[in-house]
Order: structure tokens, then C-alpha cells, then sequence
């Protein structure tokens, strides 16, 4: 049965979609009053489609994942459509349900991509590849999870991390994104964009962090209401405007690449920034933020031969820090760039950020990449190419560590 849903806080179409079982084109067509995807508001009323659920009688030699590839279903939805279905175990001529396909993909590009999505791509990737390893490195002011995934054998260690600033979240999606094909790779045996990445995974794992500031991209997404427990504070500092599309610090004000210890005292002049704000105020001290602590004592306790900070934008390299970086930087960098079509940038003026730091205390290879061109957030039309850009990097990294 269709019925009427009324929008609350924090629902997007894509989230109503998915909590729905349906396909966000099936609730689009349903509401063609809704012209933009992000153009819904609390207490709006949504029209939620019937679901069409089809059925399969399983015939001789059937398999789910046989099932699941055929209608593009995903395993773990048939199984969720169909409780107490053993899989090891069917029967011909049993009935099932076909749950509506969402394609094969756990991680969908359709946007915003936010904390809800992050924990839920992260659980179905989990049940799909128990292969792959989560660990939760710290909290938020707010107390959301900062959640790491550790994928692959091997001992040299690659480490990528993504949207410490939080109107840059669309690299979260990426990286997710990147997660699910590495795992698909690492599990079939096939190659990835013409890579033997599961080989290369039994020499390098990877430890990504997709998603730093949890609280920042909330607050990017879906702005505040009276009850957000920072409420006064965010308004003041983001002068009295609701419009909080160009933040990038925390919750706090504090912008968490510039909370490292490597001459933050310098780069706290450089900005100039007295107090909270939108960005570039480094904060009353150097690591007093959680998310900048959960990610310099993950990083202290990993021993990473690299690490590569994800940001947006400019199509850009990041690879140099005061002459310390090591001599395969510039190199590596130069790699990057053919593979990416991004370019390198060496010798800016500029301390206190996460790969300045790794560089100082490591002396290995650290870069800061800014992914696509325009202005932040990036619009979802720049998903697929910001994420092959992205992938071509990752793997570039991937081979030169083998
Ligand atoms: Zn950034």
C-alpha cells in the first residue's frame, strides 16, 4: 500500500528511499513535486510508493548469488527480503521474494552522502566482505564514531583518510566507494581498473578513515535548529547566517587541519584568526579537538609507510613539508599527477596540517590531494570523475609500495 510520510529532520529522499525498501527513482516519479533532490524541508509530505515485490520460484541448480547477479540484487537484500532462508540450503520449487534492485553496489553515489550513510555502507560492506576490519578510533564533540577499516594481509601499511573539513564530505563517498571496489577485488581475485589489487593487497594493507568530522558535514547538510546543543555559538560564529555550505571546521569552530603539531604557532599567525568560526581557526591549542587526537593516535600506533589526505578542490598535489619529506616524494607526486591528471605543488606556505605533521614526525611520503574543480561541496555530477581521479591515485600508491 502507498501511504503519505511526513519529512523530519535530517531525511533526505535518499534516506527515506532506502529506509522504504524502494529505488530513489521509484520515489522520485512517485513525487514529482519535489523538483530537486535536496529540496525537501520538515514537515513536508512525501508520497512512499508501494513497493512492487516480485517472486522467483527457485528452480534446479540455482544458487542466491546466481539469483542476485541475475536481477541485480544484492545478496544481503535477498537475504534480508527472505528471513529464515538458508542459502546452503534451497530448495527447488520454494518460493522467494525478489526485493527491488538496487544494483549490485553497496555504496551508492546519490547525495548527500553523511554520518547515517557512512555507518550503514560500513555494516553492509562488513556483512558482504568479513574480510574486512572496522575499528571505531574515537568519537566526535558530538559523539559520533569515527570509524576505520582495515583491508588486506599485508604488512607495509597504506593509509588514506578522508573529510576532516567538512564541506568536502563527497570524499567520504569516494573513499567508501573505493573500499567497496578494493573489497570486490580483494575477493573475487579480479583485477580493478586493470590492477591485480588483491595481489597487491597481500604486500600493503589498507587502513582508510573515510569520514573525520562527522559533526562538521551533519551540520553542512542539515543546517541547525534551536535544539542543536551549539546552536547560539554556531549562529554567532557563523555570522547569524543559516547558510552553513562553506563550513569546514568541527562543531567546535576549530579547523582540524590546522590542529597538528608541526609550527602550529606559525600557522595560527599566518591565519590570523582569533576565535571559532567557519574555518581556518587552529584552535586554543594544538590537538584539542577529539577527531584531531583519534586520527594522530591512530596514525602513532599504525606505523604507515604513507598516508594521503583527501580534500576538495583544485586538482591538486600536496607532497612537500619544509624540505623534510622524504626523497621518493616528488617522484611519487610526479606519478600521481600522470595517472590523475592533477597537479604537483611544492613549497607552500603552510604548517599545522595532518600530512605536514606525518612528514615531520615519519620523514615518509605524506600528501594532501585537493580532488575536483569549482566550489565546495562539489556537486554530485563530479562523483565519477573525482572517483576515478581518486582510484588512479590509490592505486598508483598501491603499486609503488609493492
Ligand atoms: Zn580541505
Amino acid at each position: 500500500m502507498a501511504f503519505d510520510y511526513v519529512t523530519k529532520r535530517g531525511d533526505t529522499l535518499y534516506r527515506i528511499a532506502r529506509q522504504n525498501g524502494i529505488m530513489l527513482g521509484e520515489l522520485m516519479a512517485a513525487n514529482p513535486q519535489v523538483e530537486e533532490l535536496d529540496m525537501i524541508y520538515p514537515g513536508q509530505v512525501i508520497r512512499i510508493p508501494d513497493r512492487t515485490l516480485r517472486r522467483y520460484i527457485i528452480q534446479q541448480g540455482d544458487t542466491l548469488y546466481d539469483i542476485g547477479r541475475r536481477f541485480k540484487i544484492a545478496l544481503d537484500d535477498l537475504l534480508r527480503a527472505n528471513s529464515g532462508l538458508d542459502p546452503r540450503r534451497l530448495r527447488v520449487g520454494t518460493l522467494i521474494v525478489l526485493p527491488p534492485s538496487r544494483g549490485m553496489d553497496v555504496v551508492s553515489p546519490a547525495f548527500p552522502y553523511g554520518y547515517v550513510e557512512l555507518r550503514e555502507d560500513m555494516g553492509l560492506l562488513k556483512q558482504r566482505y568479513p574480510f574486512l576490519q572496522t575499528e571505531v578510533i574515537g568519537q566526535s564533540v558530538l559523539g559520533k564514531e569515527l570509524i576505520a577499516a582495515k583491508l588486506g594481509n599485508g604488512t607495509k601499511r597504506l593509509h588514506l583518510n578522508a573529510a576532516i573539513h567538512a564541506n568536502e564530505w563527497i570524499t567520504a563517498a569516494v573513499l567508501m566507494k573505493l573500499l567497496e571496489d578494493c573489497c570486490e577485488a580483494y575477493a573475487t581475485g579480479r583485477m580493478l581498473r586493470g590492477r591485480p589489487v588483491g595481489q597487491w593487497l597481500e604486500t600493503t594493507s589498507l587502513w582508510v578513515v573515510p569520514m573525520l568530522n562527522p559533526d562538521g558535514i551533519e551540520l553542512v547538510q542539515e543546517g541547525i535548529t534551536p535544539q542543536h546543543p551549539y546552536y547560539a555559538q554556531l549562529l554567532e560564529w557563523n555570522n547569524d547566517s543559516y547558510d552553513f555550505s562553506g563550513w569546514k571546521a568541527n562543531i567546535h569552530g576549530v579547523d582540524l587541519n590546522d590542529q597538528f603539531p608541526a609550527h602550529w604557532e606559525e600557522e595560527k599567525a599566518r591565519r590570523g584568526v582569533a576565535g571559532p568560526g567557519p574555518r581556518d581557526y587552529p584552535g586554543a591549542a594544538p590537538l584539542s579537538e577529539p577527531e584531531a587526537i583519534a586520527i594522530a593516535d591512530y596514525t602513532t600506533a599504525a606505523n604507515f609507510q604513507m598516508v594521503i589526505a583527501f580534500h576538495t578542490q583544485g586538482q591538486e598535489i600536496y607532497y612537500t613539508y619544509r624540505g623534510l619529506e622524504p626523497p621518493e616524494s616528488a617522484p611519487l607526486a610526479e606519478r600521481f599527477a600522470q595517472v590523475s591528471t592533477y597537479r604537483p605543488v611544492s613549497n607552500i606556505e603552510s604548517d599545522a596540517g595532518y600530512k605536514d605533521w606525518f612528514i615531520q614526525e615519519y620523514r615518509r611520503p605524506g600528501f594532501t590531494i585537493e580532488s575536483g574543480l569549482g566550489v565546495n561541496p562539489l556537486p554530485v555530477s563530479q562523483f565519477p570523475e573525482i572517483y576515478r581521479q581518486v582510484s588512479e591515485i590509490v592505486l598508483e600508491a598501491l603499486a609503488s609500495t609493492q
